[in-house]
């Protein structure tokens, strides 16, 4: 007779390695499905001269982020050099004065919606928006950057839900390879797409893949709200498909060069191409110091350089470059990486929003349902799109899992 597992966890993305993780250390009997022939999930690094991450780069509030502690005690170095997003390198295209309103501004636009989002009637991010100021479009611009999609697609509450130090940190290794390397003691089966997971008799879940039936006693699932509605649940989750329709993904995309003359540029220096126009790429020089430029797209343009392809990615971004450094510049550029992320069929974007009004959606699609439990960074009430956000919801439903299973005490995170 083949084995009941205590735990199936679908996916083995951050989410799939935090609950991979937890039931280890509970000494449970469980198996990772992942439909891809990797791990990581939107976490991804990509190997060549320097690590290059596709996906999640940043350990976002580096300072108290579950993530930072493991990637020491595994060996892994962590760049503390502080982000370099809201500093225009050299004053190109954006003087100093018009930098600093901007800083003012998105301080006074955040501040509103934290002082006043939960208190009012469900709305846009972009109600809060000072009207007239000149900022706007690049605070626009920003959101692109943070959720994948514009002020007026996302919801004020659950912005003001997010919670972040300010403190951004990187792994030198790549973020994508930290998973990878928590995921290895782990009992992953790769390219195992999970069609269906049915509720059986004695308690036991017929979870069934391209690659066989696999039984279990308990599921975890986390799959992105993109994919989620491919698996067929028996009974049915109306209420979880729901939830995942209303916190769609946003689109975000990178693109790597790297630079022939980097002594060009300063360490860890950043250029945004314009300040009067949201639609723009974000380009991080030399990025801890390697000689590269990291250019980052976000929301609609994200969405459709990256359903034109690859080419039409480098070309719009050597020439918003031409713009801002000279029409020669872009051949002292060697192309070496761009994502896909909303043209991948098992992500289809980058990391989820809220539309307006379904802020309380997260919760939905959190809680649980035993005999299955559910994570991915769509399920973190205060630390959704986030990497480190995910590997916590799925701890938090190994340790639901465990409970129902009848595991003793549950342990701090980690
Ligand atoms: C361009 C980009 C930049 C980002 N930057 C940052 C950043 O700087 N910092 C940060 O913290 N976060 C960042 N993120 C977000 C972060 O990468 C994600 O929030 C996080 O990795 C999501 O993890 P997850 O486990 O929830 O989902 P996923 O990583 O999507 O994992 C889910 C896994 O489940 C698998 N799966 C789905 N359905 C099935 C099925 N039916 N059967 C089997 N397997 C299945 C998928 O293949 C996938 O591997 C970024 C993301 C992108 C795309």
């Amino acid at each position: 007779m083949s084995e009941v597992f205590d735990v199936v966890v679908i996916g083995a993305g951050a989410a799939g390695v935090g609950a991979g993780r937890r039931l280890a250390k509970a000494g449970a009997s469980f198996l990772l499905l992942e439909a891809r022939d990797r791990i990581g999930g939107r976490a991804w690094t990509i190997g060549g001269a320097w690590p290059v991450d596709l996906g999640c780069g940043w350990l976002h509030s580096g300072d108290v982020n579950v993530m930072t502690a493991i990637a020491e005690a595994l060996g892994l170095h962590v760049n503390r050099t502080p982000a370099p997003w809201q500093r225009q390198s050299e004053e190109h295209e954006i003087k100093a004065a018009e930098q600093a309103r901007f800083r003012e501004s998105f301080s006074a636009f955040e501040a509103r919606i934290e002082a006043l989002a939960e208190k009012n009637p469900p709305v846009a991010a972009s109600a809060y928006l000072e009207p007239g100021n000149p900022s706007n479009a690049l605070i626009d611009a920003v959101f692109g950057f943070i959720s994948g999609a514009s002020l007026d697609q996302i919801d004020a509450r659950d912005y003001a839900r997010y919670q972040d130090t300010g403190v951004n940190w990187r792994v030198s290794e790549g973020y994508g390879a930290l998973f990878a390397k928590i995921a290895a003691p782990l009992p992953v089966r790769m390219a195992t797409r999970v069609r269906s997971v049915r509720a059986g008799v004695g308690g036991v879940v017929r979870v069934e893949s391209d690659r066989g039936v696999i039984e279990a006693r308990s599921v975890i699932v986390t799959a992105p709200t993109s994919t989620l509605a491919r698996i067929d649940f028996e009974p049915r989750l109306g209420d979880k498909i729901e939830a995942a329709a209303a916190l769609p993904m946003g689109a975000a995309e990178k693109l790597y060069f790297a630079l022939a003359q980097p002594e060009e540029f300063l360490v860890d220096s950043h250029l945004f191409p314009r300040a009067d126009n949201p639609v723009m790429g974000s380009y991080h020089m030399r990025p801890m110091g390697r000689p590269l430029i990291e250019a980052f797209f976000g929301g609609d343009l994200a969405r459709g350089l990256a359903e034109a392809g690859t080419d039409a990615m480098t070309d719009y971004a050597r020439e918003e470059l031409a713009g801002l450094l000279g029409s020669n510049f872009p051949s002292r550029l060697t192309f070496i990486a761009a994502s896909g992320w909303a043209r991948d069929a098992d992500a289809l974007g980058s990391y989820s929003y809220a539309k307006p009004g379904f802020a309380d959606m997260r919760a939905v699609l959190a809680e649980p349902r035993p005999p299955l439990f559910f994570s991915g960074e769509a399920c973190s009430r205060a630390r959704y799109s986030t990497a480190h956000g995910a590997f916590e919801t799925g701890q938090d439903a190994a340790e639901q899992a465990l409970a129902f299973l009848g595991y003793s005490e549950p342990s701090p995170r980690a």
